[in-house]
């Protein structure tokens, strides 16, 4: 069995999280960059299971390595749980930043009662080249905050706030974010599908 896990995505800021999520795993963790992988995977699913398991499976396919992907979103409540599965496309700009995201959630958040209930969601999948796919998941609750504070994280950490720390999620040190994050949690329910993978 090869000791590879292949971290199935171009995203950096997930790369990031979840090298140092998995870090104490018994295996290799390796990213598409460091094995010369490119592939673009279109997320046309209608839910993180989908997008998930498309991006695990292209990704295990492709290299012939365990790959493990995550399908995330932050769900508002005054939004019926936008952006949800669209919050990384979501604003009308073309090349788009995720400070542009940020604002544009902003903007449709105006003028509606405070707080702004929301949690960020993530759907991990594992697949393994022959096809076979397990999932696990991990949300994480909070509040969407009018004004940018912090900058550490991705995507929309600078707005999402943790009432009982005081924080938002771009001021908590990395160590702690990787803690209790949505994405943390979903890694945390999948270690046993990783354990029994890495055992056979
Ligand atoms: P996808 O999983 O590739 O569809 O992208 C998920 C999107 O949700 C990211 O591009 C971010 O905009 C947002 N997102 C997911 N996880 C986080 C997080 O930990 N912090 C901030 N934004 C996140």
């Amino acid at each position: 069995m090869n000791h590879r896990l292949l971290i199935a995505t171009n995203n950096q800021g997930k790369v990031r999280e979840l090298q140092e999520i998995l870090s104490d795993l018994h295996v290799e963790l390796v990213t598409p960059t460091q094995i010369g992988l490119t592939l673009e995977v279109e997320e046309d699913g209608f839910t993180y299971e989908e997008n998930a398991a498309k991006k695990a499976l292209a990704f295990a396919h492709a290299s012939r390595l365990i790959a493990l992907a995550d399908d995330s979103g932050l769900e508002v409540d005054a939004l019926d749980g936008a952006p949800g599965l669209h919050s990384a496309r979501y604003s009308p700009k073309t090349g788009a930043t995720d400070a542009d995201r940020r604002a544009y959630l902003l903007e449709k958040l105006t003028g509606k009662p405070h707080p702004w209930t929301a949690r960020f969601h993530a759907t991990i999948a594992v697949a393994t080249p022959e096809g076979e796919v397990q999932f696990a998941e991990g949300n994480c609750p909070g509040e969407v905050i009018p004004e940018e504070r912090g900058s550490g994280g991705f995507g929309y950490d600078p707005i999402f706030f943790l009432p009982e720390l005081g924080r938002t999620m771009a001021e908590l040190p990395a160590a702690e974010k990787n803690r209790l994050s949505h994405r943390a949690r979903a890694a945390q329910a999948a270690r046993p599908i990783l354990a029994r993978l890495f055992e056979e």
